[in-house]
């Protein structure tokens, strides 16, 4: 068995501690991440007074026995690394041996542990101030730390706490990030007797995501595993109707360990792409695991963070996992028609366009589909603009991408020159991009405040107006400097006017449209991330009527 040992002070100086009991919510942190690295498959977290009264977590793990249960309360001792080199690779969530004496440093301390080896009793350590007494006792394998009156030697770290209902947020936010990130794992957290965190340690990601955030959010997802290139993306996506304002609800992990990462948290908006509305964030659990040499875990004292020795892979990898995941769903939203929520989490499997048959159009606006058992309900504007991306794009070459080259591009048509009159900024702009507006078929001469255009883009059949590059220099100046210009121009152009369908549409043209829609990459959302179809099902007007749910 490994048995913890005293760092040397090489090692002990090129750790990055800082110190490592600020608040509730950093013992329990460090506690649970003791009950992983030891192989638990439980977690029980009792928490009273926002942890000021009692922190207590238990574990089923491995153990310890008597000599490193006394020694691992004393400082720089730890069975997860040997020397400096190992510092390079780090595979345990703990490293520093810095903990267990920093929470006795805090707080009164009582941990008891029983090994998995050891046919004997088990063993006490109370840690009191400066008296350390070690006895026998009685404990199925695994270990009980018990943490009490933290703080209460250290009055301004005390006062330095926010209001105990912040602070057990911040407890209750960290055991949730492990919880949804260790589905393995069985989790608890009770606060002052009740019980706020359940998960079963099933294993599955939805089961985890169900404990924390309940039905209706599990019920929109799926699951994400993918390896390539020496790295897993393994979690779980909620589906773009679930949408949120901020990042919070992307809980991201590194090697099993939970931080927030923006490298990883910005692949993964990235990887749901146009599905999601501007500004908005989706609700997803990511754990990004990679062989330890290539992440550096040590470079933040509280270990909020880690350096990737190559994070643009660590990116693309997440990115194309989330997308790949999410293309092969069904987005199609099930309707809140007063529908239940176990009705809603079953109907995602296949096309919803295979055979699919028009029955009417509604307000000229939308298009009222038979699909199996279910009313699909078409949103004929925002499936056209999808369809026009989606060709807009295939004609500019691998995704509007901006390479310069003036390669490719949409169709463009000679016209009678015609003059915009701009401001100075807007011809300015015009100039920056004029590769871009190139690219999807503008052709135009500058001087300092007017621009004659000579070539539109006809795309598809139609041909813009000249106005049209007015609007696409709209897109190019509003908010803050997009990323991939071109594809930003393609997303709007895809929705002008002169290119949408008309609104009368006749069945067999409204068929062709939807066939189209489902021949779409992404066929579930427009360029903007807007949805293109509803879907009710069968059951749901079951329901609505009051009849038994059969068909006979
Ligand atoms: P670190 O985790 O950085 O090694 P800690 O102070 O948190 O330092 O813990 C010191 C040592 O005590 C660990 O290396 C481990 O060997 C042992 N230990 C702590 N908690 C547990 C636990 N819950 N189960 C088994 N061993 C534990
Ligand atoms: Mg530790």
């Amino acid at each position: 068995m490994t048995r913890i040992t005293e760092l040397d002070t090489e090692t002990v100086e090129r750790i990055a501690a800082g110190e490592v009991v600020t608040r509730p919510a950093s013992v329990v942190v460090e506690l649970v991440e003791n009950a992983l690295d030891a192989g638990t498959e439980s977690v029980e977290i009792t928490v009273e007074n926002a942890g000021l009264d009692l922190i207590r977590v238990a574990d089923d793990g491995h153990g310890m026995a008597r000599e490193d249960a006394a020694l691992s309360v004393e400082r720089h001792t730890t069975s997860k690394i040997r020397d400096v080199a190992d510092v390079e690779r780090i595979s345990t969530l703990g490293f520093r041996g810095e903990a267990l004496p920093s929470i006795a440093h805090a707080a009164r301390l009582e941990l008891t542990t029983k090994h998995e080896e050891s046919g004997v009793a088990g063993t006490r350590v109370v840690v009191d101030g400066d008296e350390k007494r070690v006895t026998a006792a009685g404990r199925a394998v695994g270990t009980t730390v018990s943490v009490r009156d933290l703080f209460e030697r250290i009055p301004a770290r005390r006062k330095s706490l926010a209001q105990p209902k912040r602070e057990f947020a911040r407890v209750s936010e960290a055991v949730t990030g492990y919880a949804l990130t260790h589905p393995e794992v069985r989790f608890s957290l009770t606060h002052d007797g009740r019980n706020v965190v359940s998960t079963p340690g099933s294993g599955s990601y939805t089961d985890a995501v169900l404990g924390v955030y309940g039905r209706e959010t599990a019920g929109e997802s799926t699951t994400v595993d993918h390896r390539a290139d020496g790295i897993e993306v393994r979690g779980l996506l909620v589906y773009p109707s679930i949408t949120r304002a901020g990042p919070t609800h992307v809980t991201t992990a590194v090697n099993g360990r939970t931080l927030r990462d923006s490298t990883i948290r910005g692949a993964v908006r990235e990887g749901y792409g146009s599905l999601l509305p501007d500004g908005r964030y989706p609700v997803a659990v990511v754990d990004v695991s990679l062989p330890p040499e290539d992440v550096n875990a040590n470079v933040h004292p509280a270990k909020e963070a880690v350096a990737f020795h190559d994070s643009d892979a660590v990116a693309n990898a997440v990115e194309r996992a989330v997308s790949g995941a999410l293309s092969t769903e069904d987005l199609s939203r099930t309707a809140d028609l007063a529908l239940d929520l176990d009705a809603a989490v079953d109907d995602v499997e296949g096309s919803a366009f295979e055979s699919i048959a028009v029955i009417g159009q509604f307000r000229e606006l939308y298009l009222l589909c038979e699909a199996d058992d279910d009313l699909l309900v078409v949103d004929q504007h925002a499936a056209h603009e999808r369809i026009n991306y989606e060709r807009l794009r295939a004609a500019v070459g691998d995704g509007g991408s901006n390479d310069g080259t003036g390669q490719g591009g949409v169709e463009s048509a000679d016209i009678e020159p015609r003059r915009l009159p701009l401001t100075a900024s807007e011809a300015a702009l015009a100039e920056t991009h004029r590769g871009d507006l190139a690219a999807i078929g503008f052709r135009f001469e500058t001087d300092r405040a007017s621009l004659r255009v000579t070539g539109v883009p006809a795309p598809l059949g139609r041909v813009a107006s000249p106005e049209a590059l007015r609007d696409a220099l709209d897109t190019l100046a509003a908010g803050e400097e997009p990323t991939d210009p071109r594809d930003e121009l393609l997303k709007e152009f895809a929705c002008h006017p002169s290119l949408k369908a008309g609104d009368a549409l006749t069945t067999e043209a409204a068929t062709r449209l939807v066939r189209r829609l489902g021949a779409c990459e992404q066929a579930f959302a427009c360029p903007h991330g807007r949805p293109t179809v509803l879907r009710i099902d069968e059951a749901a007007f079951a329901r609505g009527f009051e009849r038994p749910n059969t068909r006979f």
